[in-house]
């Protein structure tokens, strides 16, 4: 039996954690001795049981008795014990349902975090709405702080998240189809949007704040850690939904451009499995305007003028000579994208956590939309709303209080 929680093979790489790998996620090491402790308290884990509704005992009223289950199209109801904790993991991953908190968040933001290896499908917060509950804290989604929608790390590839890159041989590499080209130096490339224009000084990241310790030092209770905090402005997604002005509610992708001297300095291989040509997310040609007229894929909802493109190339060079960009302010541009071949790579806004969902009290009951607690129903990570914090913290702590007290709750008659 595996003990060692180095010993299990890490998702992304499918080879086990390797402590100098700067990619290691060490959620492993929370979750399989999370998980030991509830077998041995005996707890029956269903894997690839998906559940579809909560019931109550009235469809609007009484308490919560229990759940529909869908195990690859066979139904069943599994009746509560003492009650139901949603904690199904949050939302982004549903268009219909993260247009709710923000219309600009359309389909194109395709690169989320986590995926393709688990969804945020909202199907919790959906379950609990349909026997009455609310959501609350819908303005932590997209409000200008936090790591909820972030740049990311690489480019060239659908799922871009800067602190996880897929490898062959993960179970999910079909899914996730390349690794994408780490991006170590922001000067060596431009951003522009999908009408070739730059709108950015791509050196700079995204919002930050309500991160382990983005407050330091941080005092419990005060105001005054608001004075501590590290907070950048920098609003990569406020930037890539501007100027597009065709009517449509999302920014449309953002292309990465760059020249075959970027990819010297970057040592990038621009070629599968480190690119995704086949699904439209990297493209390279000899000229500029060969290279706007190639960008043609399903998220690209009008053709890159390929004047626009050479415009913005040429206006850039001029900055680098200049020493300035008098436009978006990028310090000191160094490098000119002069040498073909050139390239197209993937480099749209990528959502990460959702910060709004179920509204919970503090005891991590569920509250419906008069105020009144659901009796039996409880939430907690990222499944609720109205704690903006990022990660594991959050759900850590939710899930230790709705626990606690679902277990203490009377048996289910
Ligand atoms: C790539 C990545 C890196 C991260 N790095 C960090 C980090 O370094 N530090 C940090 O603090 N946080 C990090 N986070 C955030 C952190 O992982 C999440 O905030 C946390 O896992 C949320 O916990 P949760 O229990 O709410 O949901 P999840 O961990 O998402 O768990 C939800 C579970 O419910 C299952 N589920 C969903 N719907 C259903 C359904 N209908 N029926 C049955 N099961 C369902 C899902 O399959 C999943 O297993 C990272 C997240 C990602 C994606």
């Amino acid at each position: 039996m595996q003990i060692d929680v180095a010993d299990w093979p890490m998702v992304h790489t499918a080879r086990p954690a390797d402590p100098n790998d700067p990619e290691i996620r060490a959620g492993a090491g929370l979750i399989r001795p999370l998980e030991t402790a509830a077998r041995k308290a005996g707890v029956d884990i269903m894997l690839e049981h998906r559940m579809t509704a909560i019931y109550r005992e009235a469809p609007n009223s009484g308490r919560v008795i229990g759940i529909a289950l869908d195990h690859n199209g066979v139904v069943r109801n599994i009746r509560a014990r003492k009650a139901v904790i949603v904690a199904t993991g949050g939302s982004t991953g549903n268009i219909n349902f993260r247009r709710m908190f923000d219309p600009r968040l359309t389909e194109e933001y395709c690169g989320l975090a986590g995926m393709p290896w688990s969804d945020q499908d909202a199907s919790g917060e959906l379950a609990a709405m349909d026997i009455g509950a609310s959501l609350w804290g819908l303005f932590n989604f997209t409000g200008e702080f936090g790591s909820g929608i972030t740049k990311p790390g690489a480019i060239g590839c659908q799922y871009g998240y800067v602190n996880v890159r897929w490898h062959p041989g993960s179970a999910v590499f079909d899914q996730a189809r390349a690794i994408g080209l780490a991006v170590k130096d922001w000067q060596d490339l431009i951003l522009v949007n999908m009408l070739g224009r730059r709108f950015y000084d791509e050196t700079a990241g995204h919002f930050g704040y309500n991160t382990y310790m983005s407050a330091n030092p941080y005092e419990p209770h005060s105001y005054l850690n608001a004075k501590n905090a590290k907070y950048n402005p920098s609003n990569f997604i406020n930037a890539a939904l501007a100027g597009i002005g065709d009517g449509h509610n999302g920014g449309g992708p953002i292309w990465a451009i760059f020249d075959a001297d970027a990819v010297a300095r970057e040592q990038w291989r621009p070629a599968p499995p480190h690119v995704d040509a086949d699904a439209g997310f990297f493209f390279t040609a000899d000229t500029l305007e060969d290279l706007a007229r190639k960008i043609v894929m399903k998220y690209q909802r009008v053709p890159m003028p390929p004047k626009n493109l050479l415009d913005t190339v040429a206006r850039y060079n001029s900055f680098v000579d200049a020493g300035k960009d008098t436009d978006f302010g990028k310090p000191k541009p160094h490098y000119k994208i002069a040498r073909p071949p050139f390239f197209a790579a993937w480099a749209t806004p990528v959502l990460h956590d959702t910060r709004a969902g179920l509204r919970i009290n503090a005891r991590c009951q569920v509250v419906d939309i008069n105020g009144t607690v659901i009796p039996g129903l409880y939430c907690g990570g990222e499944s609720a709303g109205g704690f903006s914090m990022h990660g594991l913290p959050r759900a850590i702590c939710q899930g230790f209080i709705a626990g606690r007290n679902a277990a203490a709750e009377s048996d289910v008659r």
